[in-house]
């Protein structure tokens, strides 16, 4: 069924400019769809696309075993009976779907690819199946009749493969009657799988990095401290204002804890200097931290309780040592997504956790803010208050759009009302700028396209797939290139505008025309000595 209001692109997808990379001539997006139709079938398109397996070295340094396990086959069928016992939600889903079909066109990786197992309903049978056949009477009696399989080498390799083309953006629940998350289903298959040593590359060393350095890019404190004074450099040249952007700052109001991306990537480093900006206008003391150098948590997309506490344990330390009374987390999509939703159980940030440091924590900080908050809320707050001031025809040069992180829009909320989340960051937008325009209402706010990059995608060697993923969100920002001129889509998400720097160019726009909302602010934002 397809969904009638999915934007019908109005040019022709761009011949992929000619680039240098090898990967350039083998990686080519697909062209733009005439009508909001279907995708043909393609049966295996896809079956080449698996992310690098973890080394031995990346599993252990993170706690799981180095490689497939002896008796893999049962310690697999083991640990999808302990999570479903833990999770009664991925029963649920195990049991609840009819198979109506909702769902089958809503996922941008079977848009973009074609490939039926990209369909949200295959993917959760590659995991149903297999339930069945262990976990229930008819499975047990008659698995041919029910459709149920045993969990053999080649069932493993079908779940590498498709979950692992799945970034958890939960957009096929919004459109489930029945409520089914298959972003949730993807987090207990990748749980299932790094239990028994099939560990995914990319994240397992991403996680790895964090826990001995810090943060995903295993950037040290001395390098982290340098990039923050040749901030504060740049800066002062360019607006005349000495901000500052102090790191393990004793004492501080705000501990501001943001992606590492914003400390060096373009156009990232754009909206750490807004947030600078932002404090400096409005008087608040705040720091970053050099423990907690790292909003990001990827222990959520393998779907890994423990190693998400851990991660996000070094922002809960951090918060004790500084004597901090706020906790602000920068623009980062999955990041807010674990602060908002997790914090409180995983660490005490907010309430929920009850051990000793928990309670000091929550006596710790001022309850008349919400804690964490989003630097969004803190922005629109003070702007609220008409305690930041702006020049906003310093973006006259700026057609803007917004693009919607997933993990904002459907994994946590801003604010104190529901939609808090869609508002807020426009809202801002238009306080520092003129020209705005919205994308297709079908894929923005809830039912806002992934990016193609989210959830643990975000590595080379899944670039075609991440390429076809973006077709949605790339056929919406062409109608409003085509229609209204728009030339900066904006967002809230370090992977997003990783993602997109890297994708935008194979549907022919500039990877300049990404950036936060931050660096929006950072640009009309007027600092005392400029008024
Ligand atoms: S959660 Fe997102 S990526 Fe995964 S199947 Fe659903 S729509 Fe596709
Ligand atoms: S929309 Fe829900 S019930 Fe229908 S096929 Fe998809 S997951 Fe199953």
């Amino acid at each position: 069924m397809a969904d009638e209001t999915t934007p019908v692109a109005v040019a022709p997808a761009p011949t992929p400019a000619p680039a240098k990379p090898a990967e350039k001539a083998k990686v080519v997006a697909p062209a733009y769809r005439d009508y909001p139709n279907i995708p043909a079938l393609k049966i295996d398109s896809m079956a080449d696309s698996n992310p690098y397996v973890a080394a031995a070295v990346h599993n252990e340094s993170v706690g799981f075993p180095g490689t497939l396990v002896e008796g893999w086959e049962q310690k697999a069928v083991a640990k999808m009976g302990e999570l479903l016992g833990k999770y009664r939600s991925l029963r649920v889903y195990m049991d609840a779907c009819v198979h109506c079909g909702a769902c089958t066109d809503k996922c941008h990786y079977f848009i973009g690819t074609g490939d039926p197992k990209n369909m949200p309903v295959a993917r959760q049978d590659l995991m149903r199946s297999v339930y069945r056949r262990y976990y229930t009477l008819p499975g047990k009696l008659f698995p041919k009749l029910v459709g149920a399989r045993d969990m053999t080498k080649d069932v493993l390799d079908d779940w590498f493969r498709y979950y692992n083309q799945c970034s958890e953006c939960r957009r096929c629940s919004v459109f489930c009657p029945y409520g089914i998350d298959t972003a949730e289903v993807t987090m207990a298959a990748k749980e299932i799988m790094h239990s028994v040593g099939l560990g995914h590359k990319y994240v397992n060393e991403i996680i790895g990095k964090v826990h001995k350095i810090g943060n995903n890019l295993g950037l040290p404190g001395p390098a982290l401290e340098n990039t923050l004074e040749g901030l504060e450099e740049d800066v002062l040249e360019d607006t005349g204002a000495a901000v500052k952007y102090p790191l393990d700052q004793k004492g501080a109001e705000v501990l501001l804890v943001t992606p590492s991306a914003d400390f060096f990537a373009e156009p990232h480093v754009d909206s750490l200097i807004g947030y600078g900006k932002v404090f400096h206008a409005a008087g608040i003391s705040w720091t970053l931290s050099s423990k907690a150098s790292e909003a990001g948590n990827f222990g959520m997309f393998i779907g890994n309780y423990e190693q998400m506490k851990k991660i996000a344990m070094r922002v809960r330390e951090a918060a004790l040592e500084l004597g901090v009374k706020r906790i602000v987390v920068g623009e980062c999509g999955h990041a807010w997504r674990v602060a908002y939703a997790f914090w409180n159980t995983l660490t005490g940030i907010g309430a929920g956790a009850d051990d000793p440091f928990a309670i000091q924590l929550q006596k710790q900080l001022d309850p008349n803010y919400k804690q964490p908050s989003h630097i969004c809320e803190v922005t629109w707050d003070l702007i609220q208050a008409g305690r930041l001031k702006f020049n906003k025809e310093a973006n006259d040069h700026r057609i803007i759009t917004f693009h919607d992180s997933c993990n904002v829009a459907r994994g946590s909320r801003m604010g104190d009302y529901a939609g808090g989340q869609f508002d807020i960051p426009r809202n801002i937008i238009r306080a520092v700028a003129n020209h705005y325009v919205d994308m297709s209402e079908a894929t923005t706010r809830e039912k806002t396209f992934c990016c193609g990059g989210g959830g643990g995608l975000l590595t080379d060697e899944l670039l075609d797939l991440r390429v076809k993923g973006a077709l949605p969100r790339m056929e919406a920002l062409n109608r409003i290139v085509q229609d209204n001129g728009v030339n900066f889509m904006a967002t809230i998400c370090a992977i997003c505008k990783a993602q997109f720097t890297k994708v935008l160019p194979y549907y022919g726009f500039k990877m300049s025309m990404v950036g936060g909302v931050h660096q929006l602010v950072s640009t009309a934002i007027v600092l005392d000595n400029e008024q």
